[in-house]
């Protein structure tokens, strides 16, 4: 079932179009994760689910209801929509206890379900008297946390809530939230430009671009078939070569590469292949490519080759468990499933 849908929306700031036809749908308990380069409209989109913004075009609805389109919106208090900016945004003189109960302090039982989501966080209960600024970065997300699910919302918004933590910190942080939410079962939308908090948190992952929706799906599918070679590159290394199309077949430096059903195409495009889809073995002598370098990382190497096509030198680099000597011949081929590149 869904509980967020957003249909064609937009929203402009004088002449700058901050989000254009953006049009999602976020499924109950899921995770949904926007990424993309800054200003690409992320906040804006967060915002105008929040009730912060007003869109000029377009309609968001909340469990089938109309929460907010160019003339119509509810409140950002009667949304029951949880939010999580990058700092968290505490009240820094309220206690602990004090910012969790912050939404929920009319009611009886406050204190007994601030303490419960003390608990739920992972937040010793001897720090609920204590101030934000006695917190290190993690503990303060982890408040920022604990409020915004205080008032069980139906969906929770996080903002790059874990960009102002250390890498250590950071993905534990990720794993940490994902797990409370799934807890909780609420609906989430992720912001981040990180790569792979992106990947490790998604369900569906959704490229944002000058304010436009790029594409969306599953991380897996995203990665396998990016809609453009800037897609292709952030999700992950990518050996991008032209290719020469004659239906279901892609002549290219690599050889000739089956494509799967559907794929077929005519004449020059480029074909996209993910480094550990790349395979190599010794042949000496008699093979095309040749070594130029290996690079020692320990538990793999990373491998560079090339070899003359069709009158270029093609050089490409890849990770590798075995790795080969520089100089050395070697004979490639590729696993697993290829799709063209297009756009
Ligand atoms: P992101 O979060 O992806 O970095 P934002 O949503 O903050 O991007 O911004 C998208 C675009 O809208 C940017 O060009 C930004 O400068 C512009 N923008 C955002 N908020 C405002 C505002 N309140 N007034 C004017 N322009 C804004
Ligand atoms: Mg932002």
């Amino acid at each position: 079932m869904t509980v967020l849908h957003i249909d064609n929306l937009g929203k402009t700031y004088g002449t700058t179009a901050a989000l254009a036809d953006v049009s999602l749908d976020v499924a109950m308990g899921s995770r949904t994760v926007i990424v993309g380069p800054s200003g690409s409209g992320k906040t804006t989109l967060l915002r105008l689910i929040a009730g912060f913004e007003v869109p000029d075009a377009g309609k968001i609805e909340l469990n089938g209801d109309l929460i907010a389109d160019a003339e119509f919106g509810v409140p950002a208090h009667r949304r029951n929509i949880g939010l999580v900016m990058q700092e968290g945004a505490l009240f820094p003189h309220l206690s602990v206890l004090d910012n969790i109960c912050f939404g929920i302090r009319s009611e009886p039982d406050a204190s007994a379900r601030a303490l419960a989501l003390m608990d739920m966080t992972e937040l010793d209960r001897s720090m609920a008297q204590r101030q934000p600024h006695q917190l290190s970065g993690g503990q303060q997300q982890r408040v920022a946390l604990a409020r915004a699910l205080a008032r069980q919302p139906r969906l929770m918004l996080l903002d790059e809530p874990f960009s102002a933590l250390d890498a250590g910190l950071r993905e534990q942080m990720r794993g940490a939230t994902a797990q409370i939410l799934a807890q909780a079962g609420v609906a989430t939308v992720l912001v981040t430009h990180d790569r792979d908090e992106a990947m490790g948190f998604a369900d569906q992952l959704v490229i944002l671009r000058d304010g436009r929706l790029v594409q969306s799906g599953s991380p897996k599918s995203l990665y396998r078939r990016p809609v453009d070679a800037t897609t292709a590159a952030f999700l992950g290394p990518a050996i991008i070569l032209p290719a020469d199309f004659s239906g279901a077949t892609a002549e290219c430096a690599l050889g000739a590469i089956s494509l799967p059903e559907g794929d077929a195409a005519q004449g020059l495009e480029n074909i996209l292949i993910r480094p550990e889809q790349i395979i190599i073995g010794p042949a000496p002598n008699s093979a095309e490519w040749r070594v130029v370098s290996v690079l020692d990382r320990g538990n793999k190497s990373t491998v560079t080759i090339e070899r003359l096509y069709r009158g270029q030198n093609v050089e490409i680099s890849f990770d590798h468990v075995s790795a080969p000597e520089a100089g050395q011949t070697v004979e490639v081929s590729v696993t697993g499933t290829v799709h063209p590149l297009r756009g």
